[in-house]
C-alpha cells in the first residue's frame, strides 16, 4: 500500500498525480481499441521473450502477460534456457518477426552475460519493436516521424497530458541520460516544444540547474537524491526512479516521522522510494508518487504500443 506524504499545517502540499488511475484509463482505452479491431478480424499479439531465471524479470513478465490478457490482446511467452546462445535467440526473433499474428516483440532485459544483447535487440523488426529501443525507432523519434516510442518515457508524457500540465514553452530539466529513459523523455519533451536541459553525473551545480525547471524529471536510480533544494516552488516533478531502501538510517533520512510508513518498513524490512525525496511534496506544485506514479504507466503504454504496432503494420489509421 502506498502512503503519500501528508503535508503539515501551513504547507501547500503538491498535487499527487495518480499513475495507477491513469494506467487503468489507458488500459480501458486499449481494451476498447482491441474490441474495435476484432470486428475487422485483427487481434493484436504480443510475444514476450524471457531468457533464463531472473526473479525480478519473471515478476515483470508475469505483469505484462496478465495485463495483455486483461485488455484482450493475444499474448505468448517464450522462455529459452539461461544457456541459450546468441544464435539460438536470433533464430527465435527471426521466427517471431516472420509471424503475422505477432505485432509486438519484447525481449526482457537483462539478458545473460554471454548473450550479445545489442545484436538481439537490433534483430527485432522495428515495426514490432514495442519497447522502442531499436535504432530505427530512436531515429524516428528524434526526427519526429511516426514510430514506436519507449514505454516509460511515453508514460511520463501521458501523465503530463492527462493532468493538463502544459509542456510547450516550459523549462524542462531531465536528470539522467540513459537510452531507455532520460534521452527519450528529453526528446519527447523537446518535440512538444519544451526548452529541455539534460543533466547527468558530471553536471555542474545540479540543484541550481534543476531549480530552473517548470517540469523536472528524475531518472537517476538514487533513492531520494532530489531534495527540496532542487525544486522551484510550484514545479511539476516526475519521479521515474524505483529504489528499494533496506537500511534504517536511510529510511529515517527519507521518511523520519512517518509512522505508517515505518510500520510497513519494519514489517517488510524494506520500502520503495523514488529518486525524489518525499519532502519535495512541500514545494512542488505536482508530483508523481513512488510507487503508483510512472511505474503503472509503463505496462499500460506497452499495451498501447502493441495496438499501435498492429495498426501501423496493417496501415490502419
Ligand atoms: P541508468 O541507466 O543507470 O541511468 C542513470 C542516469 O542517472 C545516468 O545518466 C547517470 O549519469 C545519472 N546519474 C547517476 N547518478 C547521478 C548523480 N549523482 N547526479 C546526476 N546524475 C546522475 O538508469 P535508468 O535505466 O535510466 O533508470 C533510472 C531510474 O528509473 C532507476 O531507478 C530505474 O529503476 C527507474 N526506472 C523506472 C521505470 C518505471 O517503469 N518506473 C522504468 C525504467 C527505469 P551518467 O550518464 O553520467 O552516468
Amino acid at each position: 500500500m502506498f502512503v503519500a506524504y501528508v503535508p503539515q499545517r501551513g504547507e501547500m502540499g503538491a498535487r499527487i498525480l495518480d499513475g495507477t488511475k491513469m494506467a487503468a484509463e489507458i488500459r480501458a482505452e486499449v481494451a476498447s481499441e482491441v474490441k474495435k479491431l476484432a470486428s475487422s478480424g485483427v487481434r493484436p499479439g504480443l510475444a514476450v521473450v524471457l531468457v533464463g531465471h531472473n526473479p525480478a524479470s519473471e515478476v515483470y513478465v508475469r505483469g505484462k502477460v496478465k495485463s495483455s490478457e486483461e485488455v484482450g490482446l493475444y499474448s505468448e511467452q517464450h522462455t529459452p534456457a539461461e544457456s541459450s546462445t546468441t544464435d539460438e535467440l536470433l533464430a527465435l526473433i527471426a521466427d517471431l518477426n516472420g509471424r503475422n499474428e505477432i505485432d509486438g516483440i519484447l525481449v526482457q532485459l537483462p539478458l545473460p552475460a554471454h548473450v550479445d544483447a545489442k545484436k538481439i535487440l537490433l534483430a527485432v523488426d522495428p515495426a514490432k519493436d514495442v519497447d522502442g529501443f531499436h535504432p530505427m525507432n530512436v531515429g524516428y523519434l528524434s526526427t519526429q516521424r511516426p514510430g514506436l516510442v519507449p514505454c516509460t518515457p511515453a508514460g511520463v508524457i501521458e501523465i503530463l497530458r492527462r493532468s493538463d500540465i502544459a509542456i510547450a514553452r516550459q523549462e524542462a530539466v531531465v536528470v539522467g541520460r540513459s537510452d531507455i529513459v532520460g534521452k527519450p523523455v528529453a526528446m519527447l519533451l523537446l518535440n512538444q516544444n519544451a526548452t529541455v536541459t539534460i543533466c547527468h553525473s558530471k553536471t555542474h551545480d545540479l540543484p541550481g540547474v534543476c531549480r530552473r525547471a517548470d517540469i523536472l524529471v528524475a531518472a537517476i536510480g538514487r533513492a531520494g537524491m532530489v531534495t527540496r533544494d532542487y525544486v522551484k516552488a510550484g514545479a511539476t516533478v516526475i519521479d521515474v526512479g524505483i529504489n528499494r531502501v533496506t537500511e534504517r538510517k536511510e529510511f529515517d533520512r527519507l521518511f523520519g516521522g512517518n509512522k505508517k510508513r515505518e510500520e510497513m518498513f519494519l514489517a517488510k524490512g524494506s520500502t520503495l522510494v523514488g529518486d525524489v525525496h518525499p519532502e519535495v511534496a512541500k514545494v512542488a506544485g505536482a508530483l508523481t508518487p513512488v510507487p503508483g506514479g510512472v511505474g503503472p504507466l509503463t505496462i499500460a503504454m506497452l499495451m498501447a504500443n502493441t495496438v499501435k504496432a498492429a495498426k501501423m503494420r496493417r496501415g490502419i489509421a
